[in-house]
């Protein structure tokens, strides 16, 4: 069993036999020619062919794939009919002496060193464009066969790389899925691959070699990996992944766009948990409501000191602006206990989940605490976010934030910097202590969420660590239960909602519980919203 592993580009996991195709080498050296007229000629007569190409190829992707994909091979055409780029080909020809095939090969060079270098990523997008069409022309001018050579069966085809004309062309019940050994994710073969949703992985790189060719293979689309020759444990694990994914495909076409709403009709909204920007690809495809909970503190984990606030920013700023005005949440800080970074050394704790962790942290240390508000506040001008502070116990905790996000928003007006004026600031209920005051605390904060997994564990002293207690953590136990009723109850009262973010919220054996004690939404990892929306609609 060998693995490769690459960069995903579209999901999904096929299994089956390998196709491997490498394009022959061509070997375009730097070579001149005194017969200038001739390579002139033979440059036109491939440019000329190439533009025929690429026209059948609009004709056929119109019909399939429609106006949008097909305007890939008019931008390819409008190139091929550039008068800088042909320009440039002629003068490698004229005054340099090179031939056609090594002026085609320069232009390609030039023209994607001067795309890539304006910032501007419509712009660059057409880098692909150039190596395309330089690509087809010198197929046609080196005779090699312009059509690849496709496979006689279904298989998983492996090739050192793809163009757009290649994905259009294939005979879809023969190519199950696609993997390159270089290629791009953002290129448009890669765009084309998942408009089609044909499963696709990219970069798998060079130790890939012909003889695998022919060998049982598993294409894993959603982790990016090509396992060929897999072993008999590894063949059933992906035999089960790739049926989970299907059913869960299955199940976005039966609800996505759907309400959930239970059967009295009550609304529930469906958040997703997630912990870095990527994660919101993975929420927007699930069709999450918005995102109930971003642990800001595994952008911390993931770094190598503490973010600065620019960095800081510019992820808030992209998970908001790619929600477009779904709800985000986000969370401040929860290092400590079983988050650690390297570079936060507190000191050696007996009972680290009774210790120096969440909010603890930022108010003993309000400048790291600053440096994330500030950020988090800018980051709100882009969208529609609100703040979430965890391991709340006490009002005067929340007196503090306050005093410290006034400290903030002045500042940040002194230096007209825009935000979110109606930004809302809840608090996670994940302590007895704040449960036991949620009356108090729901003056003073726009929601609460409550996090099951801390408040089972300090409801019921049982470490939600700790493997050995598992069947202690009962996040039905009566007690956490209640938990639950006094803080919904309070927070109504005060007129404020109330999310369950805790793993629970995805257990569908709690859903019918949550719904009668009044919660308004749940939050849970994007891949379950599916199966808890369908929960709900099938509850009373
Ligand atoms: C929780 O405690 O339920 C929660 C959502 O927070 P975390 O799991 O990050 O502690
Ligand atoms: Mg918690």
């Amino acid at each position: 069993m060998v693995t490769f592993k690459g960069t995903k580009v579209v999901s999904g996991i096929v299994i089956g036999k390998l196709f491997v195709y490498m394009h022959p080498d061509r070997h375009i050296t730097r070579a001149t020619a005194d017969d200038t007229d001739a390579q002139l000629a033979a440059f036109h007569e491939v440019r000329r062919r190439a533009i025929e190409q690429l026209e059948t190829l609009y004709d056929s992707t119109l019909s399939f794939l429609g106006e949008t994909n097909a305007s890939i091979f008019v931008a390819q055409e409008m190139l091929l009919e550039d008068d800088q780029y042909i320009g440039f080909v002629e003068r490698q020809i004229k005054e340099s002496k090179y031939n056609a095939a090594y002026a085609i090969v320069l232009a390609s060079d030039e023209f994607s060193r001067i795309l890539t270098s304006i910032e501007d990523t419509y712009m660059q997008s057409h880098v692909a464009d150039v190596r395309d069409v330089s690509e087809r022309m010198l197929r046609i001018l080196c005779g090699a066969e312009i059509e690849l050579k496709e496979p006689q069966e279904p298989c998983i085809f492996v090739s050192d790389d793809f163009n757009a004309g290649d994905i259009v062309q294939f005979d879809r019940e023969k190519v199950l899925g696609l993997a390159t050994m270089f290629g791009s994710p953002v290129s448009h073969a890669s765009i084309l691959a998942a408009t089609i949703g044909l499963p696709s992985i990219v970069g798998i790189g060079q130790e890939m070699l012909s003889i695998y060719d022919g060998k049982c293979a598993v294409l894993d689309g959603i982790k990016g990996e090509l396992i060929i020759d897999p072993d008999k444990r590894t063949l059933e694990r992906m035999r089960r992944k790739q049926k989970e994914y299907e059913e869960q495909q299955r199940m976005l076409l039966l609800l996505k766009g759907k309400n959930n709403v239970t059967k009295s009709g009550a609304y529930i909204n469906v958040y997703a948990n997630i912990g870095s920007a990527e994660g919101v690809e993975t929420a927007l495809a699930y069709d999450a409501g918005g995102i109930g909970l971003f642990r800001s503190e595994f952008v911390y984990m993931e770094s190598q000191t503490y973010p600065s606030e620019e960095e800081q920013f510019l992820i808030y700023r992209e998970v908001v602006e790619k929600m477009r005005g779904r709800k985000v949440i986000i969370r401040t800080l929860d290092l400590g206990t079983d988050k650690q970074a390297a570079y936060f050394r507190p000191e050696k704790e007996n009972n680290p989940a009774l210790g120096y962790r969440a909010i603890r942290v930022s108010l003993a240390q309000p400048q790291i605490f600053k440096t994330q508000l500030r950020a988090l506040y800018r980051a709100s001008a882009y969208g529609n976010l609100d703040i979430l502070f965890p391991l709340i116990i006490s009002v005067d905790e929340v007196m503090r934030i306050k005093k410290i996000i006034k400290e903030v928003t002045d500042e940040l007006d002194a230096e007209n910097i825009p935000y979110r004026k109606e930004m809302r600031i809840g608090i996670m209920i994940e302590t007895p202590a704040a449960v036991m005051i949620s009356d108090k605390l729901a003056k003073q904060v726009d929601f609460f969420s409550i996090g099951t997994n801390d408040l089972t564990q300090y409801t019921l002293a049982i470490d939600r660590q700790n493997p050995k207690l598992e069947e202690y953590f009962y996040t039905l136990h009566p007690a956490v239960l209640k938990m639950i009723e006094i803080t919904v109850t309070n927070a109504h009262k005060a007129g404020i909602p109330v999310d369950i973010c805790g793993e629970a919220a995805a257990d569908l054996t709690h859903t019918q519980d949550y719904i009668n004690l009044g919660i308004d939404a749940l939050s849970v990892a994007p891949n379950k919203v599916l199966t808890l929306r369908k929960k709900i609609r099938e509850c009373d």
